[in-house]
């Protein structure tokens, strides 16, 4: 089965509608977390990715949590905080149940979700082969799948699993499984605020049963979602950085 896996889309409803649009046909979509916070459409973000009879597994991310009022937002860029307060009475009810996930997930023996990773699954970042390598020493199933540094990654081990080793995926490129041996922590890339330089929407599409994954990226109208940033009245550097994807 195919399955689409999302993360950080930030309320970026436009990057969102076109990668679900690139995307193609898949079986699934798993989600890492930060649905919202940053952008501009918290509701129509939600709607866009839960609507539908199609199997949506998530968890939640440090955005979410704040949103959902189960995080101090002491922890927070001002930026953050400020568009955690704005999101807030901009979700009614429903929004914030659907919002509502566990920080971290199993599906079978083939996976596990965290937005930030099996060391802190909401704000801890795999963004190293050092952090990488602690990450491979806690117990969990199958490929571990992480986001919250917004940034595409694959981390694997070495055959003696003493090392481990990083590498940033271009787009388009499909990796076999083999490729990273029994284990390895994969992050897809942020969806509405991308921040490697590259300023399409990011995501990850793979087939486990299949043993693949192909790191992709689709271009969105930024200019749009920075517009609706600015005519919203959240700080204009959270517009400014989609330009730049950074
Ligand atoms: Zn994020």
């Amino acid at each position: 089965m195919k399955i689409l896996v999302l993360s950080d889309i930030h309320a970026n409803a436009d990057a969102l509608a076109a990668v679900l649009d690139d995307a193609g046909e898949y079986g699934e979509i798993w989600s890492l977390g930060d649905v919202v916070g940053y952008g501009a459409e918290p509701a129509r973000t939600i709607e866009l990715l839960f609507s539908g009879d199609r199997t949506i597994r998530s968890v939640a991310g440090n955005h979410d949590l704040g949103v959902l009022g189960r995080l101090s937002l002491s922890g927070f860029i001002p930026e953050g905080r400020q568009a955690i307060e704005w999101t807030q009475p901009r979700l009614d009810e429903s929004d914030l149940a659907r919002l509502d996930s566990p920080s971290e997930l199993t599906i079978g023996t083939d996976a596990s979700l965290w937005h930030g990773g099996p060391i802190n699954p909401v704000w801890g970042y795999v963004n190293s082969p050092e952090k990488a390598q602690a990450a491979f020493s806690c117990p969990w199933v199958g490929f571990g799948f992480v986001g919250h540094t917004h940034q595409p990654r694959a981390y694997f081990q070495s055959s003696n699993y003493e090392a481990t080793e990083g590498l940033s995926p271009r787009p388009g490129w499909r990796f076999g499984a083999g490729t990273f041996g029994e284990r390895a922590l994969l992050n897809p890339g942020s969806v509405g605020q991308p921040r490697d330089g590259d300023p399409r929407a990011a995501y990850l599409l793979c087939d486990l049963d299949a043993g693949w994954f192909e790191w992709r990226r689709t271009r969105y109208d930024i200019k749009r979602s920075q517009q609706k940033i600015k005519a919203a009245g959240l700080p204009e550097t959270l517009a400014d950085r989609l330009g730049f994807g950074l």
